[in-house]
């Protein structure tokens, strides 16, 4: 027998079979660097959908870059301006929420859930029913409906790759055969950027202040997140639901530097780290290479001299929002539901100037304390549920303002 032929890696580039992908969120933080990994690898992709929701010209120029087969906006309003961008190039034009989740639902063997919010959780759930492998950036779908979310990949035979940096990073070191062996998950969060600010000082924040990042560059709504630091309480939510753990078994832990993702500690002390620079394009590539692993031209750790590593506690007394994602994920199905979309709309009336900044997570635990959470056996409970967090939620925006 010829052995070299039987194994995989004897496979020429050439002869890797081409993959249907799509993208949903193309035009956002997430998006641009997959369409930017995309159109690195045009030889081993093909490209089917491609949604955005208001930037119609970047959309028309992505799917026209990678030879798209549809290419759809999420406002409906804008459907004849991406018609007119795309006509004579034979890419369909649609428009409208319903037309996201038509794109989500065309076959294709890898799909990109990069829509921010809960708007991508029914998009997200029809690309899983097809059976599709979904890298899911957008966290905050599994968050609201982490139990029915899986449940939905296992009745499809669908797959979950984690493209959060951190969810990746225990993704590449969770070795399923070892489950019993893992004492906890670490997270590590870098803090944002005002890790050293007194609780004081935080009501004075701009959203410019917010969104400024020091190591990832991001959406504002996530740019927001790490520093109220609601994305680590999110993503305690999304590891425990991802991972089948209970929450006491995934920490976090403040690491400034960006270049530990996340760690796996097993029982016999053994504690496993991905690393890498603080750039989204390694994860992506690694769901997008998944099994195998892809090249790219992202920037890379640079072990020259440079790295010195910090880790500390995570300071809840200054960071409350972290202890509400225990809090939500014990008390059951619907409250991490509440609690995130709670803060989408306290971060929304942040940006917008009119909630102070330290007042987000005040919003989002009044929520959850205030919602009648109710029966909760099906998606659209967790839609109804959602919306009713969000009306409870702007009323008592006007009380905390
Ligand atoms: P972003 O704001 O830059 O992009 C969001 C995308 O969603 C855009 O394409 C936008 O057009 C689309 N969108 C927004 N509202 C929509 C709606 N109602 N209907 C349809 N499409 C809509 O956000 P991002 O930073 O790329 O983050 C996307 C998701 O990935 C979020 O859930 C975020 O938490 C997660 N994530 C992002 C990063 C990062 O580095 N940016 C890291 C980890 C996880
Ligand atoms: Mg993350």
């Amino acid at each position: 027998m010829n052995r070299a032929a039987s194994q995989p890696e004897a496979k020429s580039e050439s002869a890797k079979d081409v993959r249907r992908v799509s993208v949903l969120g193309s035009t956002g933080s997430i998006g641009k660097s997959t369409v930017d990994l995309l159109a690195g690898h045009r030889d081993r992709f093909t490209v089917e959908a491609l949604t955005g929701h208001r930037n119609v010209q970047l959309l028309a120029e992505q799917a026209k870059a990678l030879g798209a087969k549809l290419a759809v906006i999420g406002d409906a309003a804008l459907y004849e301006e991406l018609k007119s961008a795309l006509s004579g190039t034979g890419i369909e034009a649609a428009a409208g929420t319903d037309a996201v989740i038509e794109a989500a639902s065309r076959p294709a063997d890898w799909l990109m859930a990069a829509i921010v919010g809960t708007a991508g959780l029914r998009p997200t759930l029809a690309a899983i029913a097809q059976g599709t492998a979904v890298a899911l950036a957008n966290k905050e779908s599994i968050v609201a409906a982490g139990p029915l979310m899986l449940a939905a990949v296992e009745a499809a035979g669908a797959t979950l790759l984690p493209v959060d940096s951190e969810h990746n990073a225990v993704f590449q070191v969770f070795d399923p055969a070892q489950r019993g062996g893992v004492a906890r998950i670490i997270l590590t969060a870098s803090g944002g950027p005002f890790l050293r600010k007194s609780r004081a000082a935080l009501a004075t924040i701009t959203p410019a202040e917010a969104v400024r990042h020091p190591n990832w560059s991001m959406g504002a709504k996530i740019s927001v997140d790490s520093a109220t630091m609601m994305n680590k309480s999110l993503e305690i939510i999304e590891a425990s639901y991802l991972f089948n753990l209970p929450d006491e078994k995934v920490d976090a832990v403040i690491h400034p530097q960006s270049v530990v993702h996340s760690m796996v500690e097993y029982i016999d002390g053994s504690v496993l780290a991905q690393m890498g620079a603080a750039d989204m394009r390694t994860p992506i590539a690694h769901t997008l290479g998944w099994p195998e692993r892809i090249a790219t031209t992202g920037q890379r750790l640079d072990l020259s001299g440079m790295l010195s590593m910090q880790f500390e506690p995570v300071d809840t007394a200054r960071f409350p929002a972290v202890a509400l994602a225990r809090q939500a994920v014990r008390a059951g199905l619907g409250y991490p539901a509440v609690l995130n979309a709670a803060n989408e709309v306290a971060v929304e009336a942040f940006l917008r100037g009119q909630l102070s900044f330290d007042k987000i997570e005040i919003l989002a635990e009044q929520a959850l304390q205030r919602v009648d959470i109710g029966r909760i056996s099906t998606l659209d409970d967790i839609i109804a549920l959602d919306a009713a967090t969000r009306t409870i939620a702007e009323n008592s925006l006007r009380t905390l303002q």
